[in-house]
C-alpha cells in the first residue's frame, strides 16, 4: 500500500486520468501493448507508473520502466512521482546518460530513451522490466522511433482517456509581425498583465537570447522586490486592488485603442470538437467588461517602470541550470503574478502549475542538417499546427485559459499539420551503429514508424564502412558502393567496441584508438567536450543598458584572454579549439569545478558539470571494455607532452577524416568570396573558420573540423590544425 500524503492524494483525485485507472489498468493485464492518449496534464506520466505499482507490477525482480526523449523530464519527473508515493529515491529512480540515481531497490525508473536502447543490446529481452512506458511516444523522437520499432512486433490496442482539461479560448492576432515577434510578445504580457485577472502566464520564444532580453525587458517594466513578500492576505488583497483600481483607469485606454472588427478577428476554440467544452464558463468571462481580446498591440506607456504591479519572471529554456529550471514549479511569491518565459521545452513533458494565459510567438528554432553532408543550420520557422494547439493546451490547466497566438488565422492554416518525426531530419550513423550491435544488418527492412530517408541511411553505412565499424564489401569502386547502399554490411569487431561508448561513432572511434602513449585520459576529456558542445558563455547578445553592454563586453574579453592561455604553447597550439577545449576542462577540474570560477571565466557551470559525468562515465566503460586499463578521472591532469598533442591530432583526424578542409591558395583565388576561404571535399562553396576560433587569424593551410554551421555563411567550428607529411 502507498501512504501518501493528504494534499498529494486530493491533488490526485483531481486529475482526469484517476477515473481511467481501472481501465486502464484492465486494459494493461489484458493486453501486451496498450496505447494511452490524453491532454497534457492529465497524469499519464506521473500517475500511470503508481497505477502500475499498487497493482503490484513492481516487485524484488522486476521494474517499472518510463522512457523520456527529454532528460530534464526523467529527472523531475522521477522526483515528482517519488514525492507523491512518499518513496525513497532508492526506490522511485532515474537514469539519464550519465547520471542516476538507479539502486538495488529501485522499482520504478524513470530513463531516457537512449538509455533502454543501450539496455535491449544487452538483454535483449528486457527481462528485468516487468513492464515499459514510452513516454511521449508521440514526439517521434528517434531513439523512441527505434524502441517503438523494437517493441512494436505485437498488435497494439488503442485506449483513450478522456480528455477534461478546461476550454482554452484562442485569440490569433489580426496581423502577423513580419519579424519583431519578440516586442511583440512584450506588448501581449504586459496587456495581459494589467488588464486581466490573476493567473500565471507563459510565453513562447524561440531560443536563450530571446528568452533572457524579454525577461530583462519585463522585470524592467514591472519590478519585483524580493524582501517585499509578505505572506498574508490583506497583502495580496491589496495588490488586487491596485489591479483593478488601474484597470477601471486603463478601460479608458483600452477605449481609446482601434476599435477591434469582431468579423475580421478571428477566435475559434483550441479543440472544435470537443463536447466536454464547458460554454457557460467561456460565457461568464465573454460577459465580463474585461476586453479579453486585447487587439494587436503597441501602447508607448509599456516601456515605464511599473513597480505597483509585481511581475514574477522566468526565463526557462534547455541549457539553464537545472535549479533554476525547478523555480517554474514552485508558486510565485505572494501579491505577484507568474510568467515563464520559455523556449519549446515549455511544449510538452514539463506542465506548468498555475498557467492561465499562453503568449504563442508561433516560431521554433532547430536544427537542421544536410543529408547528405551534415553541414547544420539553427533555423526560426513555423510550428505545426499540432504544436500550436499544443501550446495553447498549456493554458487550460486549472481553470479555463487563453492563448494569445501572435499570428493571423489564416498564417495558421498555413502550417503543417504536424511535425516531421526526428529520424527523418538528422544525421543516423549512432543509431545505425546500435542497430547494427542489435544484429540488425538489414537496417533498410526495419520496421520504422517512419523510415529515415535512403541517402542518409546510405550516407551513415558509408561513414561506418570509412571509420571501420562495419565489415568492408569484400570489392572496390562503384559495387561497392552498390552494396554499401544496400545498407546490408555487419559489424566488425572494432564497431562493437565503438557501440559501447555512449558516444557519436566518430568519438567512439577516437577513444578506441587512444590507448597508445597514455592519451586515453585526454581522448575522452576532449570527447566528452565536444559532445556536451557550448561550453562557453555567449556574450554576443543585444543589452539593454549600456552599462550592461560594458558589462558583457568585459566578460567576453575575459573569456578570449583565457581562451588563448588555455591554447597552450608550442605543438600543443596545433590542436587548436580542441587543445582550449581540455585546457578549460583541466583549468576547472584543477578549481574544483565551481559555479564561481565558471561564472568568472566565461565557461557554462552547467556544460562543465555534464562533461564532468560524462568523463567519468566514459573512464567507466573505457575500463570495463579494456580490463588492464586501470583508468580514473585526475581532477589535476598535467598538459599532453609533445608526443601526446602529436598523437591525438592523428585520433582526431581518425575520427573526423572526412572532414578535413583546404585553405584556398593565391592563385586560385578568382573571386572575393574566397578571400581566406577553406575547400572541403563534400562542398563545392566556400566555407571560413568561425571567428570565436583560436584559429581564426592563424589560418592554416590544413584543418579538421568538427562540425559546419551555416550562417551568413559556412563556418567550420572546433577547429585543429593538420599537417601532411
Ligand atoms: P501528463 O503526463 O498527462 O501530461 P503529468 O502526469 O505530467 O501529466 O502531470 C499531472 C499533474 O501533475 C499536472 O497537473 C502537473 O502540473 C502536476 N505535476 C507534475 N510535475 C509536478 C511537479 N514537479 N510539481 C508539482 N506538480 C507537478
Ligand atoms: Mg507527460
Amino acid at each position: 500500500p502507498v501512504d501518501r500524503s493528504p494534499e498529494i492524494q486530493e491533488a490526485r483525485l483531481k486529475l482526469p486520468i484517476l477515473a481511467e485507472e481501472q481501465v486502464i489498468m484492465e486494459a494493461i493485464s489484458e493486453n501486451p501493448i496498450v496505447i494511452i492518449c490524453g491532454e497534457t496534464g492529465s497524469g499519464k506520466t506521473t500517475q500511470v507508473p503508481q497505477f502500475l505499482y499498487e497493482a503490484g507490477y513492481a516487485s524484488s525482480n522486476g521494474t517499472i520502466g518510463i522512457t523520456e526523449p527529454r532528460r530534464v523530464a526523467a529527472v523531475s519527473m522521477s522526483q515528482r512521482v517519488a514525492k507523491e508515493m512518499n518513496l525513497s529515491h532508492r526506490v522511485v529512480s532515474y537514469q539519464i546518460r550519465y547520471e542516476g540515481n538507479v539502486t538495488d531497490e529501485t522499482q520504478i525508473k524513470f530513463m531516457t530513451d537512449g538509455v533502454l536502447l543501450k539496455e535491449i543490446q544487452k538483454d535483449f529481452l528486457l527481462s528485468k522490466y516487468k513492464v515499459v512506458i514510452i513516454d511521449e511516444a508521440h514526439e517521434r523522437s528517434m531513439y523512441t522511433d527505434i524502441l517503438i520499432g523494437l517493441l512494436s512486433r505485437i498488435v497494439p490496442l488503442r485506449e483513450k482517456v478522456d480528455a477534461r482539461q478546461f476550454p482554452v479560448t484562442v485569440h490569433f492576432n489580426k496581423k502577423t509581425p513580419l519579424d519583431d515577434y519578440s516586442g511583440e510578445c512584450f506588448r501581449k504580457v504586459c496587456k495581459i498583465h494589467r488588464m486581466l485577472p490573476s493567473g500565471g502566464i507563459l510565453v513562447f520564444l524561440t531560443g536563450q537570447a530571446e528568452v533572457h532580453a524579454l525577461c530583462r525587458r519585463l522585470r524592467k517594466a514591472f519590478p519585483f522586490q524580493k524582501n517585499n513578500t509578505a505572506g498574508d492576505d490583506d497583502k495580496e488583497e491589496s495588490v488586487e486592488e491596485i489591479r483593478k483600481f488601474k484597470k477601471s483607469r486603463k478601460r479608458k485606454k483600452v477605449m481609446t485603442l482601434p476599435k477591434i472588427d469582431l468579423d475580421n478577428y478571428s477566435v475559434v476554440p483550441v479543440d472544435e470538437g470537443d463536447e466536454d467544452r464547458d460554454a457557460e464558463t467561456d460565457d461568464d468571462i465573454a460577459g465580463s467588461d474585461i476586453d479579453l481580446d486585447l487587439g494587436d498591440g503597441d501602447s508607448e506607456e509599456d516601456e515605464k517602470s511599473d513597480s505597483s504591479l509585481p511581475l514574477y519572471v522566468l526565463p526557462l529554456y534547455s541549457l539553464l541550470a537545472p535549479e533554476k529550471q525547478a523555480k517554474v514549479f514552485r508558486a510565485p511569491p505572494p501579491g505577484t503574478r507568474l510568467c515563464v518565459v520559455a523556449t519549446n521545452v515549455a511544449e510538452t513533458s514539463l506542465t506548468i502549475p498555475g498557467i492561465k494565459y499562453v503568449v504563442d510567438c508561433g516560431k521554433v528554432k532547430k536544427r537542421f542538417y544536410d543529408k547528405i553532408t551534415g553541414v547544420s543550420s539553427f533555423r526560426v520557422t513555423w510550428i505545426s499546427q499540432a504544436s500550436a494547439n499544443q501550446r495553447a493546451g498549456r493554458a487550460g490547466r486549472t481553470e479555463p485559459g487563453h492563448c494569445y497566438r501572435l499570428y493571423s488565422s489564416a498564417v495558421f492554416m498555413d502550417f503543417e499539420k504536424f511535425s516531421a518525426p526526428e529520424i527523418t531530419k538528422r544525421p543516423v550513423e549512432d543509431l545505425i551503429l546500435q542497430m547494427k550491435a542489435l544484429n540488425i544488418e538489414k537496417v533498410i527492412n526495419f520496421p520504422f514508424p517512419t523510415p529515415p530517408p535512403t541517402e542518409a541511411l546510405a550516407a551513415a553505412e558509408e561513414l561506418l564502412i570509412a571509420l571501420g565499424a562495419l565489415k568492408e564489401p569484400p570489392m572496390t569502386g562503384r559495387l561497392k558502393q552498390q552494396l554499401a547502399a544496400k545498407l546490408s554490411c555487419p559489424i566488425s569487431p572494432l564497431g562493437r567496441i565503438m557501440a559501447t561508448f555512449p558516444v557519436a561513432p566518430r568519438y567512439a572511434k577516437m577513444l578506441a584508438l587512444s590507448r597508445q602513449h597514455d592519451c586515453l585520459p585526454y581522448a575522452i576529456t576532449i570527447v566528452s567536450a565536444m559532445t556536451v558542445r557550448e561550453l562557453f558563455e555567449e556574450f554576443d547578445r543585444p543589452a539593454v543598458s549600456e552599462e550592461e553592454t560594458a558589462k558583457l563586453k568585459g566578460k567576453k574579453a575575459r573569456l578570449l584572454q583565457m581562451q588563448r592561455i588555455w591554447a597552450g604553447q608550442g605543438p600543443m597550439q596545433k590542436l587548436g579549439d580542441l587543445m582550449v577545449m581540455l585546457g578549460a576542462v583541466g583549468a576547472c577540474e584543477y578549481a574544483g569545478c565551481t559555479r564561481k570560477f565558471c561564472e568568472e571565466n566565461g565557461l557554462r557551470y552547467k556544460a562543465m558539470l555534464e562533461i564532468r559525468r560524462l568523463r567519468g562515465q566514459l573512464t567507466t566503460t573505457v575500463n570495463s571494455v579494456c580490463t588492464d586499463a586501470g583508468l580514473y578521472v585526475d581532477p589535476k591532469m598535467k598538459p599532453p607532452t609533445e608526443a601526446q598533442a602529436t598523437y591525438l591530432r592523428q585520433i582526431v583526424l581518425a575520427g573526423l577524416g572526412d572532414h578535413v578542409a583546404r585553405r584556398v591558395q593565391a592563385e586560385e583565388l578568382m573571386d572575393d568570396k574566397w578571400k581566406n576561404a577553406y575547400k572541403t571535399a563534400l562542398l563545392d562553396d566556400p566555407v571560413f573558420i568561425h571567428p570565436s576560433s583560436v584559429l581564426f587569424k592563424q589560418l592554416p593551410e590544413f584543418v579538421v573540423y568538427q562540425e559546419i554551421l551555416e550562417t551568413t555563411k559556412l563556418y567550420m567550428k572546433g577547429v585543429s590544425v593538420v599537417e601532411p607529411e
